[in-house]
């Protein structure tokens, strides 16, 4: 079975949008896209008065160089968050098809799913925030297309071993895609699942320009999988997905001596998750931190409530994640710099003086 088998009928019948820039490139007077002929007023950026190219080839190969994989095998969109929303709707059909997740995780499967009209099916971490493999191959229904996957996950923290990825694509093959979210791999150091790709066309793996490269304004997320599921996806992408600033961006902060200083940062802020672990671990009020290998840490608080709001009288703003399944009193906390993470537990020490 080919994996776009997975995939709605409609999409891979669909005629896509041609755009402009995808019909004709290169010449010098360009009467084809219907662009102001003039840059935009001062200041407000020379040459933006152009459409810009739907998936730049330059971009592809350095992305490809950088995830070791085919420039074939890589889109880039707005955010990973966009991945999510064109695999959900290439592959779930309104009212019929499922995706299936491990709660506690990631938001926008599920609201990617709801907006389409497919049902989320859920296979809970266990009580230790590891992955349920068997638990998670159990809930797979023939309406399950998409499987999601996050490591490290996403508020929890902690990664899900390759092995096991390996043996859920093996398992999931001719059924689902497996998708396999590495937005915060770089803080793990542990190998991604785009090794997968080679041995399976049903794997597809999220990686983004918004964590371990400092882009988050950018907008640039990816996607690798098999130049077919690629192909696919692009035939609904939006025509221009990419502003011509953000590609700039993606080069420069992809660049070798960016993906240096980037690895340096990585490091630094890894100490930095350390040390905060230890510190958070010697106050009172903490009844737990779970396991991350992210640049955040997922915190257990006797009363999460009032350590919010005391954080946020002193300006420092953490997430509650207390909503999630089996997260109760928990803040996730991103880590900071040496300077914000030291005035983060000045507060909280302040905090347990004034209480105590
Ligand atoms: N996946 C995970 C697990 C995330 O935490 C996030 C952002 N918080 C994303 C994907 C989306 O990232 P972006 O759209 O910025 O690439």
């Amino acid at each position: 079975m080919n994996v776009l088998d997975l995939a709605r009928a409609e999409i891979r019948a669909l005629t896509p949008y041609s755009s402009a820039r995808m019909e004709a490139s290169g010449g010098q007077v360009l009467l084809n896209a219907n662009e102001s002929p003039w840059s935009p007023a001062e200041g407000a950026g020379e040459g933006l008065n152009r459409y810009p190219d739907p998936q730049p080839a330059a971009l592809l190969r350095q992305l490809a160089a950088l995830y070791d994989v085919a420039p074939e095998q890589v889109l880039v969109g707005r955010g990973s968050d966009e991945a999510i929303d064109l695999l959900v709707r290439a592959f779930c059909r309104a009212g019929e098809d499922a995706i299936l997740i491990s709660p506690p995780t990631f938001g926008m499967y599920a609201v990617a799913a709801s907006i389409q009209g497919a049902a989320v099916l859920q296979a809970p971490l266990t009580d230790d925030f590891g992955l349920d493999a068997d638990a998670l191959l159990a809930a797979v229904t023939p309406a399950v297309k998409l499987v999601f996957v996050c490591t490290p996950n996403n508020p929890s923290g902690d990664c899900v071993p390759l092995a096991m990825l390996d043996r859920l694509a093996t398992a999931l093959r001719g059924r689902a895609l497996l998708v396999v979210d590495e937005a915060y791999l770089e803080f793990a150091g542990s190998a991604s699942a785009s090794t997968l790709l080679a041995a399976h066309d049903h794997v597809a793996v999220l990686r983004t320009l918004s964590k371990a490269y400092a882009l988050a304004g950018a907008r640039v997320g990816v996607l690798l999988a098999a130049a077919s599921v690629i192909g696919l996806l692009r035939r609904i992408l939006a025509p221009y997905p990419l502003p011509a600033g953000s590609v700039a961006s993606a080069l420069a902060a992809t660049s070798p001596d960016a993906v240096a200083t980037a690895h340096e940062r990585i490091g630094l802020l890894c100490v930095e998750r350390e040390r905060l672990r230890a510190a958070l671990a010697r106050l009172e009020d903490v009844v737990a931190i779970l396991p991350s290998a992210a640049n955040f840490l997922c915190v257990r608080w006797r009363d999460a409530a009032p350590v919010y709001a005391g954080l946020l009288r002193a300006g420092i703003v953490v997430r509650d994640v207390s909503r999630y399944r089996g997260l109760a009193g928990c803040l996730r906390i991103s880590v900071g710099t040496p300077e914000e993470n030291r005035a983060l537990l000045d507060a909280l020490a302040r905090r347990q003086e004034s209480t105590a």
